[in-house]
């Protein structure tokens, strides 16, 4: 893992993991506990720090050099569109496409209409 970024408080950091997770790349947040325990200690260690596996630093590097999304507002992995809408999967529904992921409790799609590709977002891209 080597870290990529640091933030001064937990929630930014955990904002940048869930971007890069949408995108299908791990996250590890570092320096959490003590950040949790006094965002003074925070400041003096450098933030919170953000790590990815080597093979995911270039990727992950170029997600997060874009402007911060507005909750909710999804970037298409494939073609980098904006124009990206969301959509639950149940299994009511009868729909379930797995792409090539163990299906959370819940699972969500996001469909490209730049490109026309989907992505599967996961409620907890940190389980795997
Ligand atoms: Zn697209």
């Amino acid at each position: 893992m080597k870290i990529i970024a640091a933030y001064p408080t937990i929630e930014q950091a955990y904002l940048a993991a869930a971007r890069l997770g949408s995108a299908g790349i791990r996250a590890d947040i570092r320096d959490e506990a003590i950040a949790t325990l006094n965002w003074l200690y925070s400041s003096a260690i450098g933030g919170v720090k953000l790590a990815v596996g080597e093979a995911d630093v270039a990727d992950a590097e170029e997600i997060l050099r874009e402007p911060a999304q507005e909750e909710g507002i999804l970037v298409c992995p494939h073609c980098g569109s904006r124009d990206v809408t969301v959509r639950t999967l149940s299994a009511a529904g009868g729909v379930l496409i797995v792409l090539n992921i163990p299906l959370p409790l819940a699972f969500q799609t996001a469909d490209c209409r730049g490109c026309g590709k989907s992505h599967g977002i996961s409620a907890h891209p940190n389980l795997e």
